[in-house]
Order: structure tokens, then C-alpha cells, then sequence
């Protein structure tokens, strides 16, 4: 994954950004796509069945403007309605708290059946960022969500790195607040892995500690998939986190600032 990483770095470095046309007005959508909507979210992601009902309709409304943005491409798995809709929703969880949250800069979305091989790579991957797109194995964001408490969310994990790509390398949807919150919480993450090394374990899974890259979107997935374990293990790591994302999974009213 390093590789890969430093793959998209020099890319971002050597290729300008595509310039894409300034979003359209967002629609607000009506009760039979908001009751679907529900149906199908409420179903597989149980941070959604927690907000507020104002907070659900902003939610499903902006997963609804998501969806509008991107191309999705199925790879050996039929289309289905729930696919878009459950993926958008994995995006619009970790941005809920954001002014800017259409990562305009990926315009595609590529759904795979499983885990998959890259170019001439003999790993599997189940999720990856490429300039070109965001990947995900169908299987595997399934299995994401289907489990609470092993900190593993494929579809969190790539939509954090997404988000940082997009408003670090991209030109448009950049969020300020995000941009200047994050700079705030790269500089707060140097004694909670200095601490880390010094301990020699973690409550994070080690794969955290690859590169800065993974300790945000490892960080990320813990943050959702077992908030209370987080702020429980790491409390200096999930309030960090809780400023960056401008929402408190625990609390319940979810986000922190509702006027940013
Ligand atoms: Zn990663």
C-alpha cells in the first residue's frame, strides 16, 4: 500500500488537476426517495438509524447530491440500487460534519465483486484511491459494516483518504475548515504515535502506523465503527478527530458546529 501511495503522491505532483465544472444546485429530494433511501441505509449502517430526524433528511439529501456527482462502474457484480446508495452513505458519514462534502475531484466509483490484484501486483486489495477513482470490493464493504467492534471499515477507510486527496491536491470542494483542522491534527498526532512507539502497542491496528496516510484512515474507522472504544482507549486521538470531522460519534446530537 506504501507503493501505492507514493504512486498517487507523485501523481498529484506531476499531473494538475482536472478541472471539473462547478456543481449544480443541490436538490432536495421528496418523501418517496427519502423513505427509500432510509430503507436501504437504515438496513446496514446503524450510525444513520442514531441522528436526528432533520440530521437523517441532511444526510440522505446530500448522500442523494453524491450520487448525482459520480459514475458508478460495476465489475463482476450486477447492478443494484443499494450499491450507489450505501456507498454514498459511507462518504456522507465521515463528511456529515463538513461544509463541502462531494469529493468533486473523484468523478468515478469503481465497485468490484471481491478482493482484487493491481497492475502487475501480486497483492489483493479490497479498497484503494487512484487519481482515476475510488475502489472498493462490494464483499468487503459489506463485511465493513456488518461488524461493530473489529475497528475494520474498507468503505470509511477509503472514503478518509479520498477526502484528504480531495482537499489537499484537488481544486474544487475544498472545505477550508476541513484543510486547516487537519494541518491542527497532523501536528497533534506526533506524541500519540511518539507514545505509541514507546509502548509498543496500540489500539489501533498496526497497519495505523505504515505511513500518516493510514494513521488518519485507520484512525478514521475506529473513530466510526466503535466510537466509544476509541474515546475510551485514545480520548487525545478521538477528540483530535472530533475537531478535524467537526462531529462527536458518542454525542447525540452527532455534530459539534452546526453552522460551519
Ligand atoms: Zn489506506
Amino acid at each position: 500500500m506504501l507503493s501505492l501511495l507514493r504512486k498517487l503522491s507523485s501523481f498529484f505532483a506531476h499531473n494538475p488537476p482536472v478541472l471539473h465544472p462547478a456543481p449544480r444546485v443541490e436538490e432536495v429530494v421528496n418523501e418517496e426517495v427519502f423513505n427509500n433511501y432510509s430503507f436501504i441505509i437504515s438496513g446496514r449502517i446503524n450510525y444513520f438509524n442514531e441522528l436526528s430526524f432533520d440530521l437523517k433528511q441532511k444526510f440522505i439529501n446530500r448522500a442523494y447530491n453524491f450520487i448525482r456527482t459520480k459514475q458508478f462502474h460495476y465489475i463482476g457484480l450486477e447492478q443494484k440500487e443499494e450499491i450507489p446508495v450505501l456507498i454514498a452513505a459511507s462518504a456522507i458519514q465521515v463528511t456529515l460534519g463538513l461544509k463541502n462534502y462531494l469529493m468533486q475531484h473523484f468523478k468515478n466509483i469503481y465497485v468490484l465483486a471481491d478482493a482484487y490484484h493491481m497492475d502487475n501486483d501480486d497483492e489483493l486489495y479490497i479498497g484503494h484511491v487512484a487519481p482515476e477513482g475510488i475502489y472498493l470490493s462490494w464483499r468487503h464493504f459489506l463485511f465493513g459494516y456488518s461488524d461493530n467492534t473489529d475497528n475494520i471499515n474498507v468503505a470509511v477507510h477509503e472514503m478518509s483518504h479520498a477526502l484528504l486527496y480531495n482537499n489537499f491536491f484537488a481544486q474544487y470542494g475544498i472545505d477550508k475548515n476541513f484543510r486547516l483542522n487537519y494541518e491542527k491534527f497532523s501536528t497533534t498526532t506526533g506524541p500519540i504515535l511518539a507514545d505509541v512507539i514507546t509502548r509498543r502497542k496500540s489500539y489501533l491496528r498496526s497497519y495505523a502506523f505504515s505511513s500518516l496516510h493510514e494513521f488518519w484512515a485507520v484512525s478514521v474507522e475506529a473513530f466510526f465503527e466503535n466510537p466509544a472504544g476509541l474515546k475510551e482507549n485514545m480520548p487525545d486521538l478521538y477528540l483530535a478527530l472530533c475537531r478535524v470531522l467537526n462531529q462527536d460519534p458518542v454525542s447525540k446530537n452527532k455534530i459539534l458546529n452546526p453552522e460551519l
